[in-house]
């Protein structure tokens, strides 16, 4: 299970403070596409699943991940995770042939075949994100700039077994630095899927 605290950012002003603030404690940047898969009978989104591809800082890295049913309430989100790294130029072929990608051999790919009883893949389309990580309080905080057709999104995340005491601390230090935020209602996914930043 991936449990993370998930804060959107008020606008791109916000996000400049943040970035600025956090400027010493930075620990990388990374263009992140993200591209992701669905059965073309809709078998994962039926069953509120989704394969994602992401690469990052073009072919420097590529992991395919499985996403189970995200549930966010009161900027906590919890999904099932399961990931694999891929040899990046090799899955950019998935992009333009996404039926390939059900030929790959690994052991996520079986767990999908089987699973949800798919053989054949097709590509929705997707978005960048450019994330930015920084080291805080003992923790990796990732802050987000999402790029859609539809307007851009700012989200501060970070990944944490104790989400309730972590959010805490995070609203703090933005109340503390005048940050406008509130609490994300939804995964930058649904978001792509639905066409709105709500
Ligand atoms: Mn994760
Ligand atoms: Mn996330
Ligand atoms: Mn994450």
């Amino acid at each position: 299970m991936e449990i993370e605290v998930k804060l959107r950012l008020g606008d791109a002003g916000g996000h400049a403070r943040v970035a600025e603030l956090l400027a010493p404690q930075c620990a990388g940047t990374f263009l992140q596409e993200n591209f992701f898969f669905d059965g073309a009978s809709a078998e994962l989104s039926s069953r509120m699943s989704v394969l994602r591809l992401r690469f990052f800082n073009q072919n420097e890295r590529a992991v395919l991940t499985l996403k189970g049913k995200s549930v966010v309430v009161d900027g906590i989100a919890t999904a099932s995770e399961n990931e694999e790294d891929l040899n990046a130029d090799f899955a950019r072929t998935f992009i333009s042939d996404p039926a390939k990608l059900v030929t790959l051999e690994s052991n996520l790919m079986k767990y999908v075949t089987s699973a949800f009883e798919v053989d054949t893949l097709v590509c929705l389309g997707g978005f960048r994100n450019k994330r930015m990580l920084y080291n805080w309080n003992g923790h990796k905080i990732e802050l987000d700039e999402t790029f859609y057709d539809f307007g851009t999104l700012y989200e501060l995340e970070c990944e944490t077994e104790r989400p309730e005491e972590l959010k805490k601390e995070l609203e703090d230090w933005l109340q503390q630095h005048d940050v406008q935020y509130q609490y994300s209602t939804t995964t930058k996914f649904a978001r792509f899927v639905n066409k709105t930043l709500d």
